[in-house]
């Protein structure tokens, strides 16, 4: 049977016999039912996990053989794209367009590049004084418990995997209850490829229930979690009683900068691109939209050209760029930050309203005479809708882009040199982009100043979060 846990190699399901369902987003209807993981197996979960760290194959595998598995589990990935992509997209409401050209193969090339990783891990040998020879090692941190969300489900996979699995780690993964069905399928093609049992093990479930069986069982060494700040807070909070390692990455209101000096078209789909990308279900997403005043209406027309141009479609179909919020919660969500932002007095310019009466489609939605202390300003609404701000000169654009909790992303557009590269270095963020919008490549690092997370993920940083630092002493004389 299908949509099983995936524990110890084997796919089995829920100790509780329970299953939940999965929801089309694009019609509201039941996919399919899922095994609902609970206490007990994340106690069983853990504890093959915590074998396979310390006996068996894994735990004597060496860094090269890691990397062959998590390079032959990406081509595995990639000869399935079409399969995958269409899962994905009926799971979470993605396009096909994105999961097929985006996700899949994204997540694909993620555990590809942490293969070239796993047999380039390596310590140093310090200058100590003595007769002693000092050198340290890079160890696995033991058992990660994965927990991801909805907008990236495969890809948040493939970031939490790749790595930890490079590094020798094992884990326990915990997608989230609205989108289970491609981690489940990537559990089961890590077993075709030959991850040993225990290695790689896979619970669908709630966020409540197994996320916090998971965040608080004494046997898990590190949380990866990606998600709310809200229950990022909470995650923190939890894993303090046992000190587990955490590793954050929480949410956004990124400001996109415009000045009058920028190539205007190409920050025009910058802006689109920013804002309504996966429906605005980005934690990235440029959802504060900083116009300097004197190309304000100019741009603003050509903005709105665009957005009416993008209306949301069946998420299967190709032609479509936009497809459903992932949930009636996330639409109640969105359309309540629309009734918000009117009674607050922000002027809605398009959309705002629910398309059809299937599915949980909401079009781009652009608000003007946007105050930064306004709700639709502060609050990260994740979901289509841009709150458009002006601003005079780059003290002030500077000033309201760092006025946020949140420190994830943010975008400068012009063509002054000196300006671009001043606003991005006194910008509060993880991520600056200049002339360009949303870019993500495995050898950048990814993650939050402020409330936005806590360390980061991709690149070389990955070492520092999934290794333990071992410093090992040698009497020579
Ligand atoms: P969103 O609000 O976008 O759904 P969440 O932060 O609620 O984001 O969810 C992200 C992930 O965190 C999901 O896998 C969810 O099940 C999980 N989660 C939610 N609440 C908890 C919790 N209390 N403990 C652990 N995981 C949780």
């Amino acid at each position: 049977m299908q949509n099983r846990l995936i524990i110890d190699g084997a796919a089995v399901p829920a100790a509780s016999g329970q299953t939940f369902p999965t929801l089309n987003p694009a019609t509201g209807e039941t996919l399919t039912e899922v095994a609902r993981a609970g206490a007990e197996d994340v106690e069983r979960a853990v504890a093959a996990a915590r074998a396979a760290m310390d006996k068996g194959p894994w735990a004597s595998m060496d860094g090269a053989a890691r990397g062959q598995l998590l390079w032959k589990l990406g081509e595995r990935m990639l000869a399935e794209t079409q399969a995958l992509a269409e899962l994905e997209t009926r799971d979470s409401g993605k396009t096909i367009r994105d999961t097929s050209g985006g996700d899949v193969p994204g997540a694909a090339r993620c555990f590809q590049y942490f293969a070239g990783w796993a047999d380039k891990i390596q310590g140093d040998v310090n200058p100590v004084s003595g007769p002693f020879l000092n050198y340290t090692r890079r160890e696995p941190v033991g058992v990660v418990g994965a927990v991801i969300p909805w907008n990236f489900p495969i890809l948040m996979a493939a970031w939490k995997l790749g790595p930890a699995l490079a590094a020798g780690n094992t884990v326990v993964l915990k997608p989230a209850e609205q989108t289970p069905l491609t981690a489940i399928r990537l559990g089961e093609l890590a077993l075709e490829v030959g991850f040993p049992p225990g290695v790689v093990n896979v619970l669908p479930g709630f966020g409540e229930e197994a996320g916090a069986a998971l965040v608080r069982h004494p046997g898990v060494n590190k949380i990866a979690f990606t998600g709310s700040t809200e229950v990022g807070k909470l995650i923190q909070r939890e894993a303090a009683a046992t000190l587990k390692r955490v590793t954050l990455e929480l949410g956004g209101k990124s400001p996109n900068i415009v000045f009058a000096d920028a190539d205007l078209e190409q920050a025009v789909r910058g802006a689109l691109t920013g804002i309504f990308y996966n429906q605005g279900q980005v934690c990235t997403a440029g959802s504060r939209l900083l116009l300097e005043r004197s190309v304000h209406d100019a741009f603003l027309a050509k903005l709105l050209d665009g957005a009416s141009k993008m209306q949301p479609g069946d998420p299967l179909s190709p032609k479509s760029r936009m497809g459903p919020l992932v949930s009636q919660q996330q639409l109640e969500r969105v359309l309540g930050y629309v009734a918000k932002g009117k009674a607050e007095g922000a002027r809605l310019e398009v959309g705002g309203e629910r398309v059809g009466d299937k599915g949980y489609f909401v079009p781009p939605t652009v608000f003007t005479g946007v105050r930064n202390d306004m709700t639709i300003a502060r609050e990260e609404i994740f979901g289509p809708v841009l709150s458009v701000i002006p601003f005079d000169d780059v003290a002030e654009a500077t000033r309201i882009a760092n006025d946020t909790i949140y420190g994830l992303a943010a975008a400068v557009w012009t063509r002054d040199i000196g300006k671009a590269h001043a606003v991005a270095h006194a910008i509060q963020a993880g991520t600056v982009w200049v002339n360009t919008y949303m870019n993500s490549q495995n050898a950048s690092p990814f993650g939050g100043y402020k409330q936005s997370g806590v360390g980061r993920e991709l690149g070389s940083s990955f070492i520092e979060h999934y290794t333990e630092l071992k410093s090992v002493w040698v009497r020579m004389g």
